[in-house]
């Protein structure tokens, strides 16, 4: 753990991918381990790992990157957080993000950008950014993100690790701070696919607090790994290597998808049609459910509340308008227009209807297939401010990754190679519930 907190020392001030680092706690905990002994059976005790500031800590300042939280301590941990402790697992900080996750680069932080770890000059992607970049940088070995439309997975590739998505309900949102609840989904970092596995297996799990939980039993996540995947079927939809996409990132994923065929897979290309509408219907239901969800920060019941206030009304605008970022007002007010009466069929459930056809798309291909193999991102990462003024080049970094949090599927993204000196990540898509299938592909490619 003070090796571990060294090495965060040693390159916060490039990366800026820490909020906040738990020193004190983090060594008492060590210490307290230490004293009762390493139990060597549980192949997590005493491991050290950073978690996302959207996860609530007891007693640990938990911000989701906004002003308008600064300064709440939360007086209750996340499910996920008391699982890490229940394995000897040691929180060693909080780290940055996109405020309240919305965002693809990092840089809707409302304390500092965080780094790309290849690169100081590029983003890291977003809006999981800090927890990617710090595992790329060798400042943790391990850390926990979240993914509403591709927040692990998307940084995962700009950072050249291993980054997953389970499938939503594997992992409790009790505790994690919402942003679009029908979306978001808890998940994992480490530079191996193996590492990854076990980090998984240790935040999953029913939990009656959360009532989208999911009822399922737990395999084994690493137990096939290392298995052959002679006879594995995955497709490669058309519509992921189309027009917007790189074509170096296209190649290094083609080339992927012709070494799965020599370790025994077959790969065909399939159709996903309806992916092309997957961004406009996530940024209409994604800012509609965060517009009610953003509902209760109105600047008395938690962290910031403006000065010099008159009355009621003035309380909730003064705080709400100097509390909240930009882009966090934009999806605010996106949100509250699709919901709104005279605009919800229009928009809203326009949109839910899109979402049951990209589900079904997804369905259709999986009755024949055992995996989905496409590129993460449109690009490889991308140079500090230059998307910053144009919310819809950000949005459209999203296109192959949305998709699959509308559908409830689990993804991983793994490195695939490189372009131009910068990682260049692939996505494994799955049938729910089939995380195993995913982490033995990813590790027979790895
Ligand atoms: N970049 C996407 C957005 O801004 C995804 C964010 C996420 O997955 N939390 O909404």
């Amino acid at each position: 753990t003070k090796a571990t907190i060294a090495d965060i020392k040693l390159r916060e001030a490039d990366m800026g991918a820490f909020l906040k680092v738990t020193e004190n706690e983090a060594i008492a905990q060590a210490e307290a381990i230490d004293a009762r002994g390493i139990d060597s059976s549980v192949v997590t005790d005493g491991i050290p790992l950073a978690v996302k500031d959207n996860i609530v800590t007891k007693n640990i300042e938990t911000t989701s990157a906004s002003k308008i939280l600064r300064g709440w301590i939360p007086p209750y941990n996340a499910t996920v957080v008391d699982k890490l402790y229940n394995k000897g697992m040691i929180v060693v900080g909080k780290t940055n993000m996109d405020e309240f996750a919305m965002g693809g680069s990092g840089e809707n932080s409302s304390v500092k950008p965080t780094h790309n770890a290849w690169d100081l000059n590029k983003v890291p992607g977003g809006s999981s950014s800090g927890s990617a970049a710090s595992v790329a940088a060798g400042q943790v070995r391990l850390s926990l993100g979240s993914d509403t439309g591709g927040s692990i997975r998307q940084p995962a590739s700009f950072n050249g690790i291993v980054g997953m998505k389970p499938t939503y309900g594997r992992v409790s949102r009790w505790g994690l701070i919402a942003f679009a609840s029908s979306l978001d989904q808890i998940g994992t970092f480490a530079p191996t696919v193996e590492e990854n596995a076990q980090l998984l297996q240790v935040i999953s799990g029913f939990d009656a607090q959360d009532s989208t939980s999911s009822q399922v039993e737990i395999p084994d996540y690493a137990s096939k790994i290392g298995q052959d995947i002679k006879g594995m079927k995955i497709a490669l939809p058309k519509e992921y290597f189309g027009e917007g996409i790189d074509e170096k990132v296209k190649a290094q994923v083609l080339a992927a998808a012709k070494h799965f065929e020599s370790l025994g897979a077959k790969v065909e290309e399939v159709s996903l049609p309806h992916s092309k509408y997957g961004v406009a219907a996530y940024y209409i239901i994604g800012s509609s459910e965060a517009s009610s969800n953003l509902q209760r920060f109105d600047g008395i019941r938690y962290g910031y509340r403006a000065d010099d206030i008159k009355n009621l009304d003035d309380l909730y605008i003064k705080s709400r308008s100097e509390g909240f970022g930009e882009e966090v007002k934009r999806r605010i007010m996106l949100g509250t227009y699709s919901l709104s009466a005279g605009f919800y069929d229009a928009y809203f459930k326009k949109a839910g209807q899109v979402r049951t056809m990209i589900v079904n798309d997804f369905a259709k291909v999986f009755e024949k297939y055992d995996l989905i193999l496409a590129p993460t991102a449109p690009t490889v990462a991308f140079d500090l401010g230059s998307r910053i003024d144009d919310p819809v080049a950000m949005y459209m970094a999203d296109i192959l990754t949305i998709p699959v949090n509308l559908a409830g599927l689990p993804g991983i993204s793994i490195p695939a190679g490189q372009v131009d000196g910068l990682p260049v990540g692939m996505q494994l898509i799955g049938k729910r519930y089939a995380e195993e299938t995913i982490y033995q592909a990813a590790a027979a490619f790895e």
